[in-house]
């Protein structure tokens, strides 16, 4: 199996190994396993958070579609990003991360981590030479975001991963944006790839889930060792569910893609739209960067409106079909104001430094019709 798709419908599912022959993997609830004798009451599944069968075959489509040794499925993104830090780092270790993380991550390390003696240093990683200064003896782990949420800011994976590697450090890429259809920063040299799958991996934004992918084998050791001991693994059910998304993950983000792209190109031409952030635009500063290591752009924008935070509320709430709210990479067309809503608790002056200004709209656009999406932000533009 090689094409992604392919992998995507059989990786983890063969039907010669189930009891009755089911096409479709079956769903494990039970939590425990009988056993034959006392002698081999340890051997095979023993218990449900330690392994499950559901939960196995999940792990190997995520595995198979990142091209990596290893996957382990967790209950949210954030478990699995908590994971990954108990599991490999300890008081005193130092992380240096880019600067634009999702709230959540800068929330587990400044609220959480920080507590346990973990120290993060933040950085603008679109130099990759600014990683490298913050560097100390006491760096463990690099932690980029690429794209990053809301101003789609790039990191060099592989100058970055050069540096990791000379410094005896990890690096951890959160490829949520991008998804291992359009990116897959193991193969540009990173050690370990985390994902909220609440987001594309699951599509539909009915389910939380997480996932990490690793090619060493005893960086998986200790994390499915930490998956046990901390205990945040995903349901059966939703292991079901995040499987049958996967399915059609190539399908969706190849429509993404195409509809974010058609509306980039309609906003940046548009008189009452300042500017346009998309990695796939030409005019994106980072354009080069992203068609040498993505392989697709995804369905993720960002643009600001002339008429700043009051254009912006009358915008979002004059839409129709996109729905105001948070979150993103399902179905449906998705929009908020980060000023506002997402990136709401960062102090205005270090939000306006970054870039994240009072009438950006980030749009997480769905696989609508192109032409209903394109009239309902045309009569939403009307109104502002
Ligand atoms: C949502 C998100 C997370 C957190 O994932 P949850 O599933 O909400 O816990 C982490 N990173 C990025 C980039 C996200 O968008």
């Amino acid at each position: 199996m090689r094409g992604f798709t392919t992998k995507a419908v059989h990786a983890g599912e063969d039907p010669r190994e189930t009891l009755h022959g089911d096409v479709v993997h079956p769903i494990h609830l039970s939590v425990t396993y009988w056993k034959r004798s006392v002698a081999e009451a340890e051997e095979g599944y023993v218990y449900s958070r330690t392994s499950n069968p559901t939960r196995d075959a999940l792990e190997k489509k995520l595995a198979a579609l990142e091209n990596a040794r290893y996957a382990l499925a967790f209950s949210s993104g954030l478990a699995a990003e908590a994971t990954v830090i108990l599991a490999l780092l300890r008081e005193g270790d130092h992380i240096v991360a880019f600067d634009d993380l999702y709230g959540g991550t800068k929330r587990l390390f400044q609220r959480v981590m920080a507590r346990f003696g973990i120290k993060v240093t933040y950085v603008d990683a679109r130099d990759p030479g600014n990683i490298e200064k913050a560097l100390t003896p006491a760096t463990r782990m690099i932690w980029l975001e690429t794209p990053t949420n809301p101003l789609l800011k790039l990191t060099d994976i592989r100058a970055a991963a050069e540096i990791a590697s000379r410094a005896g450090a990890y690096l951890v890429v959160d490829n949520t944006f991008a998804t291992p259809y359009f990116q897959r920063p193991l193969e540009l040299g990173a050690d370990i790839v985390v994902h909220s799958a609440t987001k594309y991996l699951s599509g539909h934004s009915d389910l939380l889930a997480g996932a990490v992918m690793v090619n060493s084998s005893e960086v998986y050791e200790k994390l499915k060792y930490h998956q046990n001991a901390v205990g945040a693994v995903p349901p059966p059910l939703d292991s079901y569910l995040l499987m049958r998304s996967l399915k059609t993950l190539a399908l969706r983000m190849e429509w993404h893609q195409h509809n974010a792209m058609k509306i980039a190109e309609h906003l940046e031409s548009h008189p009452k739209v300042d500017r346009v952030i998309y990695p796939g635009l030409s005019t994106h500063p980072q354009h080069s960067l992203a068609k040498r290591q993505m392989t697709g752009y995804s369905g993720m924008l960002s643009f600001e409106l002339k008429g700043g935070a009051g254009a912006a509320v009358r915008f979002v709430e004059s839409l129709r079909i996109i729905a105001l709210a948070e979150s993103l990479g399902g179905v449906e067309s998705l929009v908020e104001i980060p000023s506002l809503m997402t990136h709401a608790s960062i102090p205005r002056e270090e939000r306006l430094k970054k870039g994240i200004t009072d009438g950006l709209v980030r749009l997480s656009v769905g696989i609508e019709d192109l032409e209903d999406l394109i009239e309902d932000i045309e009569q939403a533009l009307k109104k502002t």
